[in-house]
């Protein structure tokens, strides 16, 4: 019998068990692996780090785009950071948008999540509204002229090509990169074994964002508990929306979700006290 054991953490290891081996390369970036799990079916990793499952991709991808979303009320314009399965951008192409676009390191990433994963991708990348733009996502928000209501940055973890976007730099990127009113989203790691994650984001966006926070979520298969996702906003307040217009813009959009909802929403902003200790 085969086992994966995820390389991402020195002191844990956590275990899946490889039922058919599907895909394995390496890209110019990053190693690539596809296998299948019996319960949570296709499972996408790289360099040895679980990127998304076909059974649980919607905690993640639902709680990285329509809390913002909804919290914004009218977002026209999209940017995804990374994001190569294209689970985050089926999510905000489930919304009134006219634009997104997904700047991806990796082409290969997209190729080989069309080709193994394409129930997480869904027909995002047919989709008329859809543009994907191939290179590194720091330097696309420090170039581009164009201004987005939405910034949702789908990272890798802080290690490899991903590190970069984990950093100040960056993040004044996308605050540039934002409209007024605009507000970037950021993938912020399982706060019980990646604490710094929080910590380093916070003091990088109270020097550059009017506000900012964090909200969380578990996704099963980031191991070690609940996720932090950070919240940057451009003269916006992202909690300041009452859940009466989140129930409002939810039930107006018939959104079919697994996990998001009105009161998910409301809950996913309360932090626990370890958490907002690392908020220092
Ligand atoms: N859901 C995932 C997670 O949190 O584990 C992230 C999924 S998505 C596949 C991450 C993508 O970020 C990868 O495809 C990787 O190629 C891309 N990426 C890493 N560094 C990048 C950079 N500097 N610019 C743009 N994309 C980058």
């Amino acid at each position: 019998m085969d086992w994966f054991y995820e390389t991402l953490h020195p002191e844990l290891r956590a275990g899946i068990r490889v039922d058919e081996a599907i895909y394995n390369g390496e890209t110019a970036f990053q190693s690539v692996r596809v296998f299948r799990n019996e319960r949570l079916g296709r499972v996408l990793v790289l360099d040895g780090v679980v990127q998304t499952t076909e059974a649980d991709e919607f905690f993640y991808h639902e709680m990285l785009t329509h809390p913002a979303m909804l919290a914004h009320g009218n977002v026209r314009n999209v940017l995804i950071i990374g994001g190569g399965d294209g689970g985050c951008m089926e999510e905000v192409l489930k919304h009134d948008v006219d634009k997104v676009i997904l700047a991806e390191l990796d082409p290969e990433v997209i190729e080989l999540s069309k080709q193994y994963l394409p129930s997480i991708c869904g027909g995002a990348f047919d989709d008329p509204r859809a543009e994907v733009m191939i290179g590194d996502g720091a330097r696309f928000v420090a170039e581009t002229d164009q201004r987005f209501d939405l910034i949702i940055v789908d990272s890798t973890d802080p290690i490899g090509p991903g590190e970069v976007l984990f950093q100040a730099p960056f993040y004044r990127g996308c605050h540039r990169a934002l409209a007024d009113g605009g507000v970037v989203i950021t993938q912020n790691g399982v706060t019980f074994v990646q604490p710094e994650e929080v910590t380093g984001t916070h003091r990088a966006f109270r020097d550059i964002f009017d506000h900012h926070g964090f909200y969380m979520a578990c996704v099963p298969m980031y191991a070690g508990g609940s996720m932090a996702f950070g919240w940057g906003g451009k003269g916006r307040d992202l909690p300041a929306t009452g859940l009466a217009t989140i129930e409002r813009a939810y039930a107006a959009r018939d959104l079919k979700t697994r996990y998001y909802n009105p009161d998910v929403h409301a809950a996913a902003f309360a932090l626990p006290n370890y958490v907002r200790d690392l908020m220092t």
